[in-house]
């Protein structure tokens, strides 16, 4: 498996979120579980990168810390992270195009940044500046965001009302997705949200940990139902031959310990693609297989 790191994507955790601090952790756990891990760093996103996914007095006022980011801090530790936390987003997706199956970003913090308003832990919206980046290259490009973090992705769909861009489909689960009842129509539902990505030529999956139904943010999926949210992911889009480049969003649950659990069960599904021990034990609901505990 494919990971882009770097610890010039780090900054201290703040603003009672754990999401600036969260990549060397979360590359500690899977280097531990997966040695062979193939690391690169990122390419940090330009000014004029930034600038087509948000208004320049917006990105300048950040930058200037005349605004507070996302965290509702003005912190030039996290200002010197944006363009790497960004650019690991888009050195991930690069790389899937490139190359073909599935590339790990462990980066969050995009999808609530709007046009130009940061809000939500989100500072800059790295999904739409990957997008909006790889079509100013390639116009042709079809790229698809699919956001299963639990919360609405408002930011994206804040940028994409505003630039109308050719080339760019947007699934938010948040929108539909969000009651415990709902947990195994939402499952059901993953084919279907797969099938209106089905043209993509890469997909930018946001692979929220808050949708856990222990988290004090989120909360309608149990460890095993967000494992085979992963792995119908993930398969799916192997299956269809479509490259995916993925990212960790939201996860609340403290100690940390927990969230980085929900992280190492994506990286599983993203790396064994089609384990039928594991699935046939979620879908039996025995004894779970390999999976880290979430909770508890
Ligand atoms: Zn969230």
């Amino acid at each position: 498996m494919r990971v882009v790191y770097s610890e010039d994507m780090v900054a201290p955790a703040q603003g009672g979120s754990p999401s600036a601090a969260k990549p060397t952790a979360v590359l500690a756990a899977w280097r531990a579980r997966w040695p062979n891990l193939v690391v690169r760093p990122p390419v940090p996103v330009t000014y004029e990168e930034f600038c087509r996914a948000h208004s320049q007095s917006f990105v300048d006022d950040i930058l200037a810390l005349r605004l507070s980011n996302g965290f509702g801090t003005r912190s030039g530790a996290v200002n010197a992270s944006l363009p790497y936390t960004s650019g690991a987003m888009l050195t991930a997706a690069r790389w899937a195009l490139s190359e073909g199956g599935a590339v790990a970003a462990p980066v969050s913090g995009f999808h609530h940044a709007h046009w130009d308003d940061a809000e939500g832990f989100c500072t800059f919206n790295g999904l739409m500046v990957t997008a909006l980046a790889l079509l100013a290259e390639r116009p042709d490009l079809k790229v698809g965001i699919l956001d299963y973090d639990y919360h609405y992705g408002n930011g994206t769909e804040d940028i994409l009302q505003r630039l109308q861009p050719d080339g760019v489909v947007h699934v938010t689960a948040g929108e539909v997705w969000q009651q415990p009842e709902q947990a195994e129509a939402f499952l059901e539902n993953i084919a279907s949200d797969l099938e209106s990505l089905g043209n993509c030529d890469l997909v930018l999956y946001q692979a929220g940990a808050d949708p856990h139904v222990d988290d004090p943010l989120g909360g309608f999926l149990t460890t095993s139902q967000l494992a085979l949210r992963d792995w119908r992911v993930f398969h799916g889009l192997r299956e269809r031959g479509i490259p995916v480049a993925w990212n960790l969003a939201g996860g609340y649950q403290t100690p940390l310990s927990k969230v980085i659990a929900i992280h190492e069960n994506t990286m599983r599904a993203a790396i064994e693609g089609n384990p039928p021990p594991l699935v046939a034990a979620l879908k039996s609901g025995a004894k779970q297989q390999g999976l880290v505990s979430a909770s508890g």
